[in-house]
């Protein structure tokens, strides 16, 4: 029971992604209230509270003004996330956090994973590397995400290196994957249990970015993704939308990870699906009926750095512009187009003109 006129749902964050869930929650009467800076992207559609994300007092008076809180990124701290009334909850989220307890967590469910192995000292990895080959990718633990934290490593003597890139944190050694494509599967729970499942998604990373997702993807992957997936939402006992990315090898899927919350490579469920991944995570944490994942073939492209200009994307009825209001930044997402995948020249034409951004 809701303690307010409508349900009121806290984001820690006020980013995109908290964004694109306020946007999801106006049209099902859901209230979104985001912490963070007042700067933050999310302010253009929902209140933003400011709150200092990495301190316990403030988010529990934020908690105060919601029903629930939820998060729009695994990175956060989770002494701050003790005692709130949360969805996901902090087992998901702290096994997110860690590659390591991730990885180690894939496994205890009988997911296929990359070989790897913990490192923690210059001395670890010599001794890592024989035993998990080369190519590989020194990851760090905590705090990787868009490619960041991860070093690659070619040879015996780039050890040393590779540990001052990576500032000498805790970090994983993962054998590298000749992968024939990347997917992604993205699903929601209620607390009742109830479950449902988006068409897998491909997708295409450059410098470690996600640049393109398409849907529907490699359709005879879907049952065993949705299989892998019930496996990790129950022993989880996980409430809300959680992502998994899979490399694709042989017709056989190999986690790489997963991401508590709404993702990336869903965001084309926004027009392509009868429920976007938002509203079906607001609908999950509210433990309202899942809506459905019936969807439509359809291509996201991210916007990198710079959004291109309204003259030159409005001669074209058929794309779904978002643009995040976020400053232009090498690097930096600041939107991205949805294009149905029926329109080939359109979609191939906007790929190539985003591809280099
Ligand atoms: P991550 O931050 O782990 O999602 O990595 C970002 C991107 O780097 C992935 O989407 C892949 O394209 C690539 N990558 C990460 N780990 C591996 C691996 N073990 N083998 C091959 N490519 C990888």
């Amino acid at each position: 029971m809701s303690l307010h006129s409508r349900p009121r749902v806290g984001v820690l964050g006020a980013g995109q992604l908290a964004l694109m869930l306020a946007e999801a929650g106006k049209k099902i009467g859901v209230e979104v209230l985001c912490a963070g800076n007042p700067h933050d992207c999310a302010a253009q559609v929902a209140p933003v509270i400011t709150t200092n994300l990495h301190s316990s007092k403030p988010v529990a008076e934020f908690a105060k003004n919601v029903d629930i809180v939820t998060v729009e990124s695994e990175n956060i701290d989770a002494h701050v996330l003790e005692g709130l009334n949360l969805a996901p909850n902090t087992r998901a989220i702290g096994t997110a956090q860690d590659r390591l307890l991730e990885k180690r967590f894939f496994t205890h469910c009988g997911i296929s994973v990359a070989p790897f192995a913990p490192v923690d000292s210059l001395e670890d990895l010599q001794i890592a590397i024989p035993e998990i080959g080369l190519p590989a990718i020194l990851k760090t633990r905590r705090m990787g995400y868009d490619g960041k934290g991860q070093v690659r490593l070619r040879r015996a003597e780039d050890a040393a290196h590779a540990w001052e890139k990576v500032h000498q944190v805790p970090c994983i050694l993962e054998g590298f994957v000749p992968f024939d494509s990347e997917v992604s599967l993205i699903a929601a729970r209620n607390h009742t249990g109830d479950e449902v499942f988006y068409p897998l998604t491909e997708n295409h990373h450059s410098h470690g970015i996600l640049r393109v997702s398409s849907a529907p993807a490699r359709p005879h992957l879907q049952p065993q993704a949705e299989g892998y997936m019930k496996l990790l939402l129950e022993s989880l006992d996980y409430v809300g939308v959680l992502a998994v990315e899979f490399f694709v090898r042989d017709r056989q899927l190999i986690a790489n990870e997963m991401a508590p919350r709404v993702h990336n490579s869903g965001h084309w469920t926004i027009e392509g699906s009868a429920t976007s991944q938002f509203e079906n995570h607001l609908r999950a944490i509210l433990d309202m009926p899942l809506g459905s994942t019936v969807s439509k073939p359809t291509v996201m492209l991210n916007c990198i750095g710079t959004m291109p200009s309204l003259d030159e994307t409005n001669p074209y009825p058929v794309i779904a512009r978002h643009d995040y209001g976020k400053t232009f930044r090498p690097g930096r997402k600041v939107g991205h187009l949805t294009i149905p995948a029926t329109e080939h020249s359109v979609t191939e034409h906007w790929k190539h003109r985003l591809r280099d951004e």
